[in-house]
C-alpha cells in the first residue's frame, strides 16, 4: 500500500514524500482512512510504529477541510494532550512536519517553559494546540486559551497519563469541550482502565490495535547480563568503551539514580548527559540536543522523561535498572530498532532485580537470552525466596508494599569479580 491510496491530500503527500516516507506503517493504514471518515478511534499502538502521523496527518486534513478562511482570530480547533514534555515537543515538531504546506498554526502548551510566552502566543490565536495537561490547566484559569470550539480532540500516551494522575486533569479539560467532536485515543498498552476511559469519552469507537503491548521488535536484539549492583557501573563503561558505542540511551530508576550515574559515567571519560524530570526544560533540551549531535554519546534517563524521544537510528538501549513495571521495558526496548532498523537492547540485572526480569519475561511470554560470561562472578537470576509481606526492600531498606506478593532473589556475594580486568579490557571473552 502506498499514501496516495489512504485519501490525504496533495499538501500532505507532499510533505509525506519530504520526510522520505514510501510505505505507511500498518497502524497509519488502519487509523487514516477512519479518522478521514471522523470516527472517533481507540489505537492500541506504542511509540516507533509511526502513531504521531496516524494521527496528525488525518487531523490536519480535516481541519483545513472544515476551515472558515473569514474566521479571525483562529481558535483552537483540535487539542492533542499529551503526558510529557519531551512527547509534546515532538508532536508538535511532527504537525509543523506535516502541516508544512498547510495554513494552519500550531502551540505547544507545557509545563517548565515560560508561561508569559506561552501566553502570548495563545492570545495571537492558533488553530492546533499540544499540551501537557497541567499547564493547559493554568491557561485555562488564567482565560488564555478558550476550548469552546474543539473539534479533534487526541489524548496520546493515555496509559501514560493515567499512570502519572491526570485522570482529574482530563476530566477538567473534557468538561471544557464541546460533546459534539471527534475523539482520537492513542495508547501503549489498552488495559481496562483504558478501556474504561474509552467508554467515556469516545462515541462508538474503531478500535484498532497493530503492536502488542507484550511485543518487543524482531529487529531488536536483547541480552540480559547477570551481574552485582555494585559492578553494574563498571560494566557499563566497558561495554560502551570497548564497543566504542557512540549513542547510547541508558535507563535508570531515579532522578538521584540519573544524576549519580551521569558523574560517575563523566568520571570514567565517557561523554554523557543526563535527562530527567527535575531538569529545568532548557537544560532537558539542551541535553537531548547534546545527544543528538553526538556532543555527548550517553543519554541516561528515567522513565518519564524518555517518553516520547524520537531519535532516528538508535543503536543501543542499556537497561541500567530494571522498570519496576513491565509494560516499561517494551517501551523502553522500542527506543531503538525504530521503521525496522537494527538495535541492541542490553539489560544489566541483579539479584534483587530477579522478581522484575520474571515479571518482564512473563509479560514477553519468552526468556530474553543471558550473555553467559560477563566478565565478572557469575550471579544467578533465580526468583527463590518465598515472599515476605512489606519486607524491606534489600536494595533501599525501605518497605516494599507494591512486591508484597511477589518474590525476590538471595543476592549472591561479590567475591572475585574481574572488575580490574574489565576495567582494562583484559577479559578475553567478551
Ligand atoms: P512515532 O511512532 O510516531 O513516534 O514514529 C516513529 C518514527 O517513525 C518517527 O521517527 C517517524 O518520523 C517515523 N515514521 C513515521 N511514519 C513513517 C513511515 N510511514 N515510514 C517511515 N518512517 C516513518
Amino acid at each position: 500500500m502506498s499514501f496516495d491510496q489512504l485519501g490525504l491530500t496533495e499538501q500532505l503527500l507532499k510533505a509525506v514524500t519530504d520526510q522520505g516516507y514510501i510505505t505507511p506503517t500498518p497502524v497509519q493504514q488502519k487509523a487514516i482512512p477512519l479518522i478521514l471518515e471522523g470516527r472517533d478511534v481507540l489505537a492500541g499502538a506504542q511509540t516507533g510504529t509511526g502513531k504521531t502521523a496516524s494521527f496528525t496527518l488525518p487531523l490536519l486534513q480535516r481541519l483545513t477541510e472544515n476551515a472558515d478562511p473569514h474566521q479571525k482570530p483562529r481558535r483552537v480547533r483540535a487539542l492533542i494532550l499529551v503526558p510529557t514534555r519531551e512527547l509534546a515537543a515532538q508532536v508538535y515538531e511532527s504537525v509543523k512536519t506535516y502541516g508544512a504546506h498547510l495554513p494552519l498554526h500550531v502551540e505547544a502548551v507545557v509545563g517548565g517553559a515560560s508561561i508569559g510566552i506561552q501566553t502570548r502566543q495563545l492570545r495571537r490565536g492558533c488553530d492546533i494546540v499540544v499540551a501537557t495537561p497541567g499547564r493547559l490547566i493554568d491557561h485555562v484559569s488564567q482565560r488564555n486559551i478558550n476550548l469552546a470550539n474543539v473539534e479533534i480532540l487526541v489524548l496520546d500516551e493515555a496509559d501514560r497519563m493515567l499512570d502519572m494522575g491526570f485522570l482529574p486533569d482530563i476530566r477538567q479539560i473534557m468538561a471544557l469541550i464541546p460533546k459534539q467532536k471527534q475523539s482520537l485515543l492513542f495508547s501503549a498498552t489498552v488495559s481496562n482502565q483504558i478501556k474504561s476511559l474509552a467508554a467515556q469519552l469516545l462515541n462508538n469507537p474503531a478500535e484498532i490495535e497493530v503492536a502488542k503491548p507484550n511485543a518487543t521488535a524482531e529487529n531488536i536484539s536483547e541480552r540480559i547480563y547477570g551481574i552485582n549492583r555494585e559492578y553494574k557501573r563498571e560494566l557499563l563503561s566497558y561495554l560502551i568503551g570497548s564497543n566504542n558505542w557512540k549513542q547510547v540511551l541508558v535507563f535508570v530508576r531515579t532522578k538521584h539514580g540519573a544524576d549519580r550515574l551521569e558523574k560517575q559515567l563523566i568520571e570514567d571519560g565517557i561523554r554523557t548527559a543526563a535527562l530527567h524530570g527535575d531538569k529545568t526544560q532548557g537544560a532537558r533540551n539542551k541535553a537531548l540536543e547534546y545527544f543528538k549531535t553526538g556532543k555527548v554519546s550517553v543519554l541516561v534517563a528515567t522513565d518519564v522523561a524518555s517518553r516520547g524521544l524520537d531519535i532516528d537510528d538508535l543503536p543501543h538501549v542499556v537497561n541500567f535498572d530494571l522498570p519496576q513495571v513491565p509494560e516499561d521495558y517494551v517501551h523502553r526496548v522500542g527506543r531503538t530498532g525504530r521503521a525496522g532498523l537494527n538495535g541492541e537492547a542490553l539489560s544489566l540485572v541483579c539479584p534483587e532485580e530477579a522478581y522484575l526480569l520474571a515479571e518482564i519475561e512473563k509479560l514477553l511470554k519468552r526468556q530474553i537470552p543471558r550473555v553467559a560470561d560477563t566478565g565478572y562472578e557469575p550471579v544467578s537470576l533465580k526468583v527463590v525466596d518465598a515472599p515476605k509481606k512489606n519486607a524491606p526492600n534489600k536494595n533501599t531498606g525501605k518497605k516494599d508494599y507494591r512486591h508484597s506478593k511477589k518474590t525476590v532473589a538471595r543476592p549472591t556475594k561479590p567475591g572475585n569479580s574481574r572488575r580490574n580486568d574489565a576495567k582494562k579490557g583484559r577479559t578475553a571473552s567478551r
